[in-house]
């Protein structure tokens, strides 16, 4: 884009302006981190075509030896710990131990990658039924060059959902981080790369940058982030049809059953509600509590939501938001259910004591309902909403009137109980007396239902989200003539009665 033509996004791009800066800021402080290119559409497609370069000979190396490399890498981020860390608590708020959290699971998703890549891989056998003279397996073959576009929440754990897989097959990737954590996403596609070879090329810049990305000529996207988003890029990828994986967040329910014991569920509600400052896809949103249980469960999880320490410091155990803009709509939500008839047992409020940014306190509605905005809308806050029952049934209706369906909890004492409740639970993944383990085991499948996407990443189903299956038929014996040949033998169709008798006896049973 070098003429000052129109690009395929809308912006006017002119060749002797150099390229925006956008700045990175410690929401804590207002401090600016460091600034980064806002790169238009030709700074993007030059940044997917290194990384088609690079591909061809990555992908030529056998997964175990792609395995291997996976660990030099995890051995590289190893080495930048103390830099990600901190550069992902500044950019963010969060604490680094938060931050290090994140980077153990980086670790485990490229340990685990490294050792089941060539299993999950590995080329399959499949009936050739109904050909019986046929032998056939499924190989996977990469995409080639992945788009990864992570958002700024998890901005060291969740780009590691995708690469150890996407690179794993075969593909290389250019990652688009967020404008509010895009310092952090570049220390990290340098640690990638420094492990010996550029697999992750690294796009800077907003929403026109993220666009961009989709738009230019990458074989497939890996989005997560909001759906208001997630349809843009939908719209975007119509255009060439580009493959997209999406991971758009939740408004996730925990079961509490009549069985169950309160204070630990409470426990492990407020901890999933207000871990990262509530904004965690897969945070507990939805206490969903049966009759007898629910005024102890309030009155514990109250007393857990008052005793939480809310700070900048790393001895704090909620800081602000990232995003200050948030306030204003989380502040409408509480105000909401509670003009709606729900009642604010703890927090509410919001500090102005603590410095700039977003701090509000760790709240606890109690009687939310479906009427109540904050029942359905994700709110990225450390809230918890406790929504009462009167028994398992209600309770599963409620935690299944939802648009979203990424991960949900039950807690009972009852194992029989848990597997029927969890059975019954619309999301990508249940816990069963735990919360938010969806992201923490590489082995598993991570994605959700309905507005919360679609795809999964992690695991064998992550590999093979990142491949495209390739069917290969050959002969069981030397010598035959193709299939599709005896159409054109010279010989006669068989007639319509010897067929219909031919499909009456393969196919007529079972009546
Ligand atoms: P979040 O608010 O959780 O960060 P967003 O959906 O706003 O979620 O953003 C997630 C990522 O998507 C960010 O990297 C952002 O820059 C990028 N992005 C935003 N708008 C677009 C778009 N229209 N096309 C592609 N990427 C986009």
């Amino acid at each position: 884009m070098t003429d000052g033509s129109v690009s395929s996004t809308g912006v006017t791009v002119r060749p002797d302006e150099p390229a925006p800066t956008m700045q990175s800021r410690d929401p804590r402080t207002g401090r600016v981190l460091g600034t980064f290119a806002d790169m238009d559409p030709a700074a993007v497609a030059a940044r997917v075509d290194r990384a088609r370069q690079v591909q061809p000979d990555w992908a030529a190396r056998s997964p175990a030896e792609r395995g291997r490399h996976l660990l030099r890498i995890r051995a590289a981020l190893v080495d930048a710990g103390p830099d990600i860390t901190r550069l992902a608590a500044e950019e963010t708020g969060k604490q680094q131990a938060t931050a290090y959290f994140e980077l153990f699971a980086a670790c485990a998703m490229l340990t685990w990658a490294s050792r089941n890549v060539e299993r999950a891989l590995r080329p399959e056998r499949r009936s050739s039924y109904p050909v019986a003279s046929k032998r056939v397996w499924v190989d996977y073959a990469p995409f080639g060059v992945v788009g990864v576009i992570p958002p700024w929440n998890y901005p060291v754990g969740i780009p590691f959902q995708s690469l150890p897989y996407a690179l794993g097959a075969g593909n290389t990737a250019v990652m688009k981080p967020s404008e509010l954590a895009t310092l952090t996403g570049q220390r990290l596609a340098e640690a990638v790369n420094a492990a010996g070879i550029e697999l992750v090329q690294l796009v800077t810049g907003g929403a026109k940058a993220g666009d961009a990305l989709v738009r230019a000529p990458v074989d497939m996207i890996a989005f997560t982030g909001s759906p208001a988003t997630a349809r843009h890029i939908l719209r975007s990828a119509a255009e060439s049809l580009t493959p997209v994986l999406l991971e758009l967040g939740g408004k996730d329910p925990m079961v509490v059953a009549p069985d169950a014991d309160p204070r630990r569920a409470a426990r492990a509600a407020t901890a999933a509600a207000f871990f990262n400052a509530g904004q965690t896809c897969m945070s507990t949103e939805r206490a969903i509590v049966c009759d007898p249980l629910q005024d102890e469960f309030v009155r514990h999880a109250a007393t857990i939501a008052r005793s939480v320490r809310l700070g900048p410091g790393d001895d704090s155990q909620v800081g602000p938001l990232t995003r200050a803009d948030q306030v204003p709509i989380l502040e409408s939500r509480i105000a909401d259910a509670v003009a709606k008839g729900a009642t604010l047992v703890a927090g509410g409020r919001t500090r102005t004591d603590l410095g700039r940014g977003g701090w509000l306190e760790p709240t606890v509605l109690d009687g939310v309902t479906p009427e109540m905005d904050i029942f359905h809308l994700e709110s990225f806050g450390p809230i918890l909403s406790v929504v009462r029952a009167r028994d398992v049934e209600e309770a599963v209706r409620l935690a299944n009137d939802s648009q979203m369906g990424l991960t949900s909890s039950v807690f009972t004492a009852d194992r029989a109980t848990g597997r029927a409740i969890a059975a019954q639970l619309e999301a990508g993944g249940v816990n069963i007396n735990d919360v938010m383990l969806g992201a923490a085991m590489a082995a598993v499948p991570f994605g959700g239902n309905k507005d919360s996407g679609f795809g999964r990443l992690q695991g064998v189903e992550g590999f093979r989200a990142f491949s495209q299956s390739r069917a290969v038929t050959e002969d069981r014996l030397p010598g035959m003539s193709p299939m599709i040949s005896m159409m054109f033998h010279g010989k006669r169709l068989p007639s319509p009665r010897t067929l219909q008798r031919a499909l009456r006896a393969m196919f007529g049973r079972g009546r």
